[in-house]
């Protein structure tokens, strides 16, 4: 089936009346989570694509580059729900409208019939074809070999989330109160060996597009991807057996009730931020830390003050942990992003509190010498 064919049927049993163009995109919001400015026909991205290009795709069939833009982003599952939605007598009409391409359609499973050949016809018009059969069942038999040996390490690498630039999908299906994995595990760099460093766990949506994809510009983008990953699971890893005390999280439900009122008249002008944080260098987390210590550092060096003379946190204790944290990954030469971002995340593994009040901690044992060192 093409996709003139499709968008066919498609547009008389489902647009309610609409013109080419506005079902276009609609079908497309439907099929894909790219936004219409990434639709990969850009000459002038904030405009909308012209009417008179998506009637052309209707009529001729979609471009390689349109379908390039879209092909990793694919939704084929909200298509399916939204078919389903539709009244039974309408999906009844149009599984009789697919009957002839594919005999098993019925009013119950056509959205997903719809969405599955919307899918192959998208992913063949970007050049994703699956190399000849022989090839493919060696790819499944390696795929299975590989996921039975490191799926679980890889899928927890990835945070049970896909890495796949712009995707996101979590790695497994829920069921009632069941989690079922859902994943497959993928050679990045095609043309070397299966060694962990070159694996990586993704949905089985973009394993489907990128195993046959041959595209060089995809490998970078997921060795980028993996680096990362590998760069985080080292610095869990050396954070792991540092003690963080409990007390943190009295802290931090003090800091969550603070309002205007009782940090507006207890501001601190940080000077001594310039001196463990290079303006110029990192600009984000130079402001982000400045902001938090001027707003919160007076306030919540009383709260942990009051907390230590009640016996509730240690005082010491917290700040000879937040320089140890600090030291450990000094040693791995990572960024001071990467190190913030790290003793964010760490706070955040002991505590469960939010990633926004994890900062306002760090950044408070910026401004109190534990974190960073003063540039020389
Ligand atoms: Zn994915």
């Amino acid at each position: 089936m093409d996709f003139k064919t499709i968008f066919s049927i498609l547009k008389n049993r489902l647009s309610d009346g609409d013109d080419v163009p506005s079902f276009f995109r609609e079908l497309l919001a439907m099929i894909t989570s790219v936004s219409e400015a990434d639709w990969g026909t850009k000459k002038d991205p904030s405009s909308r694509v012209k009417d008179d290009t998506l009637r052309s795709y209707s009529k001729r069939g979609l471009t390689k580059a349109f379908a390039k833009s879209i092909v990793y982003r694919l939704t084929p599952e909200r298509l399916t729900s939204m078919i389903q939605k539709r009244p039974p007598a309408l999906r009844q009409a149009l599984a009789e409208d697919f009957q002839p391409y594919n005999d098993s359609a019925n009013k119950d499973n056509v959205g997903k019939i719809v969405a599955d050949l919307l899918v192959e016809i998208i992913r063949t018009a970007a050049g994703i074809v699956p190399a000849d059969e022989l090839i493919v069942i060696k790819q499944q038999e390696t795929a299975v070999e590989l996921k039975h040996k490191y799926g679980e390490l890889l899928r927890n690498e990835a945070g049970d989330c896909c890495p796949f630039p712009g995707c996101g999908r979590a790695l497994f299906i829920t069921n009632g109160d069941k989690a079922i994995p859902s994943y497959e595990v993928c050679i990045i760099d095609k043309g070397k060996g299966d060694s962990i460093t070159n694996l990586i766990a993704l949905c089985p949506n973009c394993y489907a597009v990128y195993s046959v994809d041959t595209d060089k510009a995809k490998t970078r983008e997921l060795n980028a991807v993996k680096k990362i990953l590998l760069g985080h699971k080292e610095s869990a890893r050396l954070l792991d057996n540092l003690p963080l005390e409990k007390g943190i999280i009295a802290v931090i439900s003090r800091i969550r009730k603070l309002d205007e009122k009782d940090l507006e008249d207890a501001t601190l002008d940080p000077k001594e931020i310039k001196q463990k944080l290079i303006r110029s260098e990192s600009y984000a987390l130079y402001k982000t830390v400045n902001d938090y210590v001027s707003t919160y550092y007076v306030r919540l060096r009383e709260i942990m003050v009051n907390l230590d003379k009640r016996g509730e946190i240690d005082y010491d204790e917290i700040q000879d942990q937040m320089k140890a944290l600090y030291r450990r990954l000094k040693k791995t030469k990572k960024s001071r992003e990467e190190i913030f971002n790290e003793i964010v995340e760490k706070i955040h593994r002991v505590t469960l509190q939010e990633a926004l009040y994890c900062q306002i901690v760090v950044s408070y044992f910026i401004q109190s010498c534990e974190v960073f060192d003063a540039i020389a």
